[in-house]
This record gives C-alpha cells, structure tokens and sequence, in this order.
C-alpha cells in the first residue's frame, strides 16, 4: 500500500515534482501518456507537494493526520485468576524458553498470593522451590 496518492484532479502540471525538496517525485512523457511517480524511500513526508498543488490533487492525509496503521496483530494471555492481560502468547513462549519453568499465568496480584502460598509450602516443608537451570 503507498501513503502517497494523487486522484483524479491532478492535471499534470507539474507543481509538485518541481517543488519537492528530496526530489521524491519526478515524471515520465511518452507518446501520448504522462506518468508521475513517487518514490517514498526518498520522500521526507514534508507535506510540500501537498500544499502547493492547485488541483487539491495530492492525497497524503493519511501521513498527515497521524493515523496509526495495525503493524502486528497476537493473542494475548489473561490472568487465569482474574482475567487482567499479561502479555502475549508469543511474549509467553519467549519467557518461557528462558526460564526453568513454565510460568503460571498469574498478575503480580495473584502471583504474590500465590508466592505466599509456595512459601508457606516451603516453610512448612512440602513443596521444594525449583531450580533455575544455572545452579
Ligand atoms: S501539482 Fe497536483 S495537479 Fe500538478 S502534477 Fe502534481 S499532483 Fe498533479
Ligand atoms: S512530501 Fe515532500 S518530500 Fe515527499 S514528495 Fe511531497 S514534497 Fe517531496
């Protein structure tokens, strides 16, 4: 998709390629056609070409208005106490392949309630705290 469109107003005059500061435009003649083209690579999003073309022909509102674009869409992992988002599932695996074990999808909230539990656990000498892999 390019950000940079010029619609059906445009009559080829020529305003914009001649007033682009990062030469980002520039046309074609043949025969019988005129091609205008735009190379975004170059194009510093100045907005120039934009306000000096006099057929209102330019259309770089999205560029200009600030929308946001969706770059990346994942599945996200609820506390599975509470509901509240974690992170990621991808996020997940990441963690997961660095830790000794798989983590419990907890909030801070109900990971330090059930801290406290392991710890009482601990104390009361049943359940061992497990290993990190380096030790
Ligand atoms: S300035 Fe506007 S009308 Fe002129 S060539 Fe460029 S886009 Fe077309
Ligand atoms: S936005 Fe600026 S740099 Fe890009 S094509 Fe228009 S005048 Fe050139």
């Amino acid at each position: 998709m390019s950000y940079f469109r010029v619609n059906e107003n445009c009559n080829g005059c020529l305003a914009c390629v001649e007033n682009c500061p990062a030469s980002a435009l520039c046309f074609e003649d043949t025969e019988e056609k005129r091609t205008l083209r735009h190379n975004m690579t170059l194009c510093a999003r100045c907005g120039q070409c934009w306000r000096i073309c006099p057929q209102k022909a330019i259309e770089f509102q999205h560029l200009l208005s600030g929308k946001w674009d969706d770059v990346v869409t994942m599945d996200i992992v609820r506390c599975k106490i509470c509901d509240d988002i974690l992170y990621t599932v991808n996020f997940g695996k990441t963690l997961n392949s660095r830790l000794p074990e798989a983590e419990e999808n907890l909030c801070s909230k109900h990971r330090r309630s059930h801290c406290a539990g392991l710890w009482l656990s601990f104390a009361a000498g049943g359940k061992q705290y497990p290993k990190r892999k380096n030790q």
